[in-house]
């Protein structure tokens, strides 16, 4: 049978399901859903992305496409008992775009389509409204002008404006220099039949100037070319960002859904609007959404007129839906209710009221903040609606992060200059510039910038993507900007009515309630804004780290019980250590010693360590970083008490601890009492051209193996000490950037003579491990020889990750961005592991060390410790455990419990 090319929905039911987003997309799959629970939406069909595939790799559309596409049109007519082109009771239909998953306004889609000079005729007499006709005319006009025909869509304002200017003046009101003012002055709805039938004669014009062609008046090619523009949306440039900021395969296409139109801007009785079943922000439990009576399409996302609340609750009166059409409100009510349920998860309902009667437009899983997306999975749990599992999997690991956005500090005296509302979580402070440019450029100064519009639209997305938060002076919390902020984990303040920007002048102005002017605010300047409160501030602003918060905790408390591999933190200080454990660490997996040396009064002795003539001098200088050491550590123990405490011996060239300033070398030379030249030509001797590669790791404990015998005397004493005060340490000793067995065996020598020593001093033994990092592909192939001398492994991805793909990290930065982007590497190696390479070595060695030594301890302590998908990766090969920073402890636990979860196979993602 031949491909079906296209699925109908409507008047009760469907051919598609909700589970075939694949095919669908999105938007089509949940419109035949709802098609089939019989709710209303209006009816149509959708072209699957199969067909916008073809069309997109072969630029024209799959044979027989446009003849299936016109007995679907006959299906509706007939269903509608309308006429597409018709001049009694004409069908308009909206083509629209609608990906696997969802794009919120990156592509296209047009509205009102079959209207021309004949059928807006036809609508008007038949609706009795010759505005309503000549609105929904200019609107295709603009949209097919914008979306199929590539005019410029800002120049349809101007005859808007034009006419806006001509009301004011006949009403005799005072016209105000901006725009802004005037449309607030003159909204869309005061425009009448008279205007819009001269915006329409305009925009003929506009589109006949700019493109060269005339607007086709025939609507079966109005459909047609409309379809292949949507088509090809996919491919426009802000789609193409969305896509490689959210991981979105290009080779996707669009889905293309035709649906007889619904007319929220029919009069007073007709509406449109947007909801959210739950709080996107928060993610508290409450039905919110906002509305605007007489209006189409995107105008309560665009933030052309100030949207309404739907609910009573707070609103002023005769604003809400609620009071204003009750019965549309209870119904949508009873509906979101039921999609929540049916969908087992928040929605984001878009809704049309045609002259009283409801229509649902789209219903998605709505974009949420770290924090709302943790909320609301742990709620719905409580609620019966998800299996704690399906909680776990229903949060992005990689995006809790956000959760630690800091807060502003309750005791700063800094008072906020405005409030907005609150679109997304997070204090930030930075530049305000006005432009998405502007923020482009300063962040690629290193500067944070808060990007401050009027109201965003996708095409400031890569503003928005390089801002470090987002204030806006219209729109809701359904907006452009509060959806796509949410999206990106920017903190957001929209709708701030108290700020006025001025693109031109680079200024912004704060009013206060009687319209004086409190704050001006240049380009450049910083600001404050709180996500959270909706707050804006001048200056800036004392923050305070927030804490995970309650739902997080139940949270991290069951991917506890599902996890496999236990989640150990990179600490190198006690205080480091109480962190990661305040976040559920389970062992520190990498203390590296030397951070320890770098305080000032122990870099002396380094350096003596280092300058040191012969042996002797170096032990002389070791025993003064002893007790030091010894005190490091006994403090770490004292902090990690019974959990395991990987300790690496030193791992740097010796010259980095070494002065590089003439006054500072005189000073040492003074204190080890040599000439200046001595020091110069010792610090001449270290010079090494790759240091990477040089005298580093194991191969300092075995040119000075004073060296390591002091750094393991100190761990053992302190680990002695803290077991005496009644706590079963676990230390773990670790060689770094070893490649062979001979080499631990020579540590091991050392370490054993030394454990010996102490605990006979002390009279007590500590149990303890020994065992090497895996960063050198030598040492991965020949794991099981390494694995004879070492109780445990840990991979050190960053070296190994360096050593495997031959690339300094250090100094990457000049070829390895252009490879991520020309998709040469799936990803930035150091960020995300290397699987088909580095990954590779990894399982080579820990199959070959199990076999050697069947208990031996396997785990990863780089970077990639604290990457959801090189997690995934370890949980698939078996590793014991992931090492991370502290923070990023609460991503690992819920990143390697998801892995578990999947590898059962029991879920979907
Ligand atoms: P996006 O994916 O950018 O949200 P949509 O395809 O959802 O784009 O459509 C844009 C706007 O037009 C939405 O507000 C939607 O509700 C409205 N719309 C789309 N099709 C129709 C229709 N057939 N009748 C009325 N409004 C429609
Ligand atoms: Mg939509
Ligand atoms: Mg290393």
């Amino acid at each position: 049978m031949a491909r079906k090319l296209v699925y109908r929905f409507g008047f009760g039911k469907a051919e598609g399901r909700a589970e075939w987003k694949e095919l669908l997309g999105g938007k089509g799959a949940n419109l035949a859903e709802m098609a089939n629970m019989g709710i209303p939406v209006p009816p149509g069909f959708t072209i699957t992305t199969e067909v916008s595939v073809d069309y997109l790799r072969l630029s024209t559309v799959p044979e027989g496409l446009f003849e299936t596409v016109r007995e679907s049109l006959q299906w509706l007519e007939r269903g509608t008992g309308k006429q597409f082109g018709g001049r009694e009771n004409p069908l308009l239909v909206s083509v629209r775009s609608g990906a696997r998953s969802s794009m919120p306004g990156m592509m296209d889609t047009v509205l009102n389509l079959g209207l021309n000079d004949q059928t807006v005729r036809a609508l008007a007499e038949q609706s009795q409204s010759e505005r309503f006709a000549f609105d929904a005319y200019r609107r295709l006009l603009g949209m097919f002008g914008d979306v199929v025909l590539g005019v410029d869509r800002a120049l349809f304002d101007a005859p808007l404006h034009e006419a806006r200017r001509r009301v004011a003046k006949e009403r005799g009101l005072a016209l105000p220099g901006d725009v802004e003012t005037l449309t607030r002055l003159i909204p869309d709805p005061v425009l009448g039949a008279a205007d819009l039938r001269q915006v329409v004669e305009e925009y003929k014009r506009i589109i006949r100037e700019q493109s060269g062609q005339e607007f086709p008046a025939d609507p079966q090619t109005q459909l047609e070319s409309a379809v292949a523009s949507v088509f090809e949306s996919w491919n426009n440039p802000r789609a193409k960002l969305y896509r490689s900021m959210h991981d979105i395969p290009d080779e996707w296409g669009t889905a293309v859904n035709v649906q007889a139109m619904v007319f929220g801007n029919l009069g007073d009785s007709s509406a449109t609007g947007v909801a959210f079943t739950r709080d996107p922000s928060t993610g508290e439990r409450r039905f919110f959404g906002e509305w605007l009576p007489n209006a189409q399409g995107e105008d309560v996302v665009a933030g052309i007129r100030t949207p309404r609340p739907l609910g009573t609750a707070g609103a002023a009166s005769g604003t809400s839906l609620e009071e204003m059409m009750p019965e549309s409100y209870k119904e949508l009510f009873a509906i979101q209710a039921k999609l929540e349920h049916h969908f087992r998860d928040m929605q984001d309902l878009e809704f049309t009221i045609e002259a009283g009667k409801l229509y649902l437009l789209q219903t998605r899983n709505g974009k949420r903040s770290a924090r709302a997306s943790v909320r609301i999975a742990v709620n719905m749990v409580e609620e019966g609606l998800l299996h704690p599992d399906e909680a776990i999997l229903r949060v992005d690991p990689e995006r809790l992060e956000e959760l630690l956005f800091p807060a502003i500090d309750p005791k700063s005296k800094n008072q906020a200059l405005a409030k907005g509302i609150s679109a997304s979580p997070g204090a930030v402070s930075g530049h305000a510039v006005f432009s998405a440019d502007d923020a482009a450029a300063c962040a690629a100064r290193n500067e944070h910038a808060i990007l401050v519009r009027i109201e965003t639209s996708p095409e400031d997305l890569h503003g928005m993507k390089a801002a470090k938060g987002i204030l806006t002076a219209r729109g809701g919390a359904t907006s452009h900007a509060a959806v796509v902020a949410r999206g990106m984990g920017r903190p957001c303040v929209a709708g701030c009515a108290a700020l006025h920007v001025d693109y031109a002048a680079g200024v912004m102005t704060i009013h206060g309630a009687d319209g004086s002017v409190v704050a001006t605010i240049r380009q450049g300047d910083l600001i404050t804004i709180d996500g959270s409160s909706g707050h804006v501030y001048q200056g800036v602003v004392d923050t305070v780290d927030v804490e995970l918060g309650p739902e997080m905790e139940v949270l991290l408390k069951w991917t506890d019980r599902v996890r496999r591999m236990r989640v150990r933190t990179n600490a190198d200080t006690p205080a480091q250590a109480e962190q990661a454990l305040s976040f559920g660490a389970e062992g520190i997996g990498l203390c590296r010693t030397e951070h320890m040396f770098f305080n000032e009064e122990r870099i002396a002795a380094v350096r003596e360590m280092i300058l040191a003539r012969d042996i002797p001098a170096r032990e002389l200088a070791l025993a003064k970083l002893l007790p030091f050491q010894t005190q490091d550590f006994t403090e770490l123990f004292r902090v990690m008490k019974e959990r395991p405490v990987n300790i690496r011996l030193l791992d740097p060239p010796l010259h980095e601890f070494l002065p590089r300033e003439k006054a500072m070398i005189a000073e040492l030379a003074a204190t080890m009492e040599v000439s200046v030249g001595q020091v110069e030509r010792k610090i001449a001797e270290l010079f090494e051209f790759n240091p990477m590669l040089g005298h580093r790791g194991v191969r300092l404990g075995i040119t000075y193996p004073e060296i390591p015998a002091m750094q393991v005397q100190a761990i053992l004493e302190a680990a002695c000490t803290v077991q005496k005060e009644g706590h079963d340490v676990h230390p773990e000793i670790m060689i770094p950037l070893a490649f062979s067995a001979s080499e631990l065996r020579a540590m091991r020598g050392i370490v054993d003579r030394v454990a010996g020593e102490v605990f006979e001093r002390r009279g007590v033994e500590v149990k303890f491990k020994f065992g090497t990092m895996i960063e050198l592909p030598r040492a991965a192939l020949l794991a099981d020889q390494l694995a004879n001398e070492a109780e445990f492994f840990s991979f050190g991805t960053n070296d190994l990750t360096q050593t495997t793909l031959g690339v300094s990290r250090d100094d990457a930065g000049s070829f390895l961005p252009v490879y991520v982007e020309r998709q040469i590497l799936p990803a930035d190696p150091f960020v995300s592991l290397d699987i088909e390479g580095v990954g590779e070595l990894m399982r080579i060695a820990a199959e070959k060390a199990r076999v050697a030594r069947s208990e031996i301890s396997l785990g990863v302590c780089g970077e990639h410790g604290g990457d959801p998908k090189s997690i995934e990766f370890c949980e698939s090969i078996g590793l014991n455990y992931v090492s991370c920073s502290p923070f990023r402890v609460p991503i690992a636990r819920v990143a390697a419990a998801q892995a578990a979860l999947r590898r059962t196979k029991k879920y979907w993602h």
